[in-house]
Order: C-alpha cells, then sequence, then structure tokens
C-alpha cells in the first residue's frame, strides 16, 4: 500500500493577502505541487490551472469570514470540488469531521491515516471517515487509477527513450520512435507548465 499523495502539499503561511480567493491560484497551484489536494491527480489531466478549482475546506457557503482565508484553501480537481460541494458536518468551521462524516483537511498529516492507494494505483479508504470522504468525492472512480499510472509511465517512457537514444546500437527505427516519444513529451511538457 501506497500513501494517497506521492508528497503532502504543505500552505505557506506568509502568503500576502489578496482581495479575491481566486487570486490565489498561483500561489495554490505552487503549494498543492500542481496536484488536486484531495485525489492526488495532476492539473495537467484536467485541462491544466484554468481547469482546476479552489475549494474552501469550510465551505464559504456556510463560513464567509473564511472566503479570503488562505489557509482554507485547497487546489482541487473539479470532481472533487464538485462532490464536497458544501458538505459539512456541523456549525463551527474549526470542527471538519463528527464520528465518521466530515473531512480532513489534505494539507494534515492525519490525511493518510484515513486514505491510501493501491499499488496499481486505485484509492482506498482506511477508516469509517475515510470511506465517508472517498463516497463524497467520488475517489472510486478509474480516472483517478488511470491518471496515476500515466503520471508514471510518462516519466519512464521519457527516460528510456533518453536511454536509448543516447546509446550507440540502434536501427532507424528506434531513433525515430525515441525522437517522437521525446517530443511527445516535450510538448506534454508544455502543456503541463500551463
Ligand atoms: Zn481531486
Amino acid at each position: 500500500m501506497l500513501p494517497i499523495q506521492f508528497s503532502r502539499p504543505i500552505r505557506r503561511t506568509n502568503i500576502e493577502v489578496k482581495s479575491r480567493y481566486s487570486l490565489y491560484k498561483v500561489e495554490l497551484r505552487v503549494d498543492f505541487l500542481s496536484k488536486c489536494g484531495y485525489c492526488d491527480t495532476l492539473d495537467y489531466y484536467s485541462g491544466g490551472t484554468r481547469g482546476f478549482h479552489i475549494d474552501h475546506f469550510a465551505p464559504k457557503s456556510k463560513f464567509s469570514s473564511l472566503v479570503n482565508d488562505y489557509s482554507n484553501l485547497v487546489y482541487c480537481c473539479p470532481i472533487c470540488n464538485i462532490g464536497k460541494s458544501d458538505d459539512w458536518p456541523g456549525t463551527s468551521a474549526a470542527i471538519s469531521f463528527i464520528d465518521e462524516k466530515g473531512y480532513i483537511d489534505p494539507c494534515h498529516t492525519d490525511y493518510h491515516n484515513h486514505l491510501a492507494r493501491n499499488l496499481d494505483g486505485s484509492i482506498i479508504p482506511l477508516t469509517p471517515l475515510g470511506k465517508y470522504i472517498h463516497k463524497k468525492l467520488k475517489l472510486n472512480l478509474r480516472r483517478r487509477q488511470i491518471c496515476w499510472l500515466l503520471e508514471r509511465m510518462e516519466q519512464q517512457l521519457t527516460q528510456l527513450a533518453q536511454i536509448v537514444k543516447d546509446s550507440d546500437e540502434k536501427n532507424n527505427e528506434t531513433k525515430a520512435l525515441c525522437d517522437l516519444t521525446l517530443k511527445y513529451f516535450e510538448y506534454v511538457g508544455m502543456l503541463k507548465s500551463e
């Protein structure tokens, strides 16, 4: 079993205060390593920064004072954001779960205690609360697993193509395949930076 997140996102605490939460997207993307805080899917697979959402961990519809509070924001994919919506277990922003219902801030170390990843990339709940989050955020969707697998395959393909390209023993077809593969991922890299 693997952690659900490859690296735990960490929100900076010295971010300059801004007038609208949407203006924090650049900083959030850096802090969340270009990935959804909840499912760890790269934003590239949802149309890059423009396709990604900003979730209010404690919903803005219930806690308006936190609407521009950076510590309450999560960079996330549309599926997780829409799944979570304004669901919240109680009336206090400070209490994110009651018994088996609610959420764990994905920047918190405790997040890993409730959700994990199988070796095949699928996401699994570890606790009843993890099960609640898993269901609400639709973490069972196949695309969570496929995106995770693709990310790893891309890294392996790029490395392999570079190794073959640098070796002397290759025919024209192999050389063409390597060049095409490296070019392909050069373009993918351009999309990933957006
Ligand atoms: Zn997500």
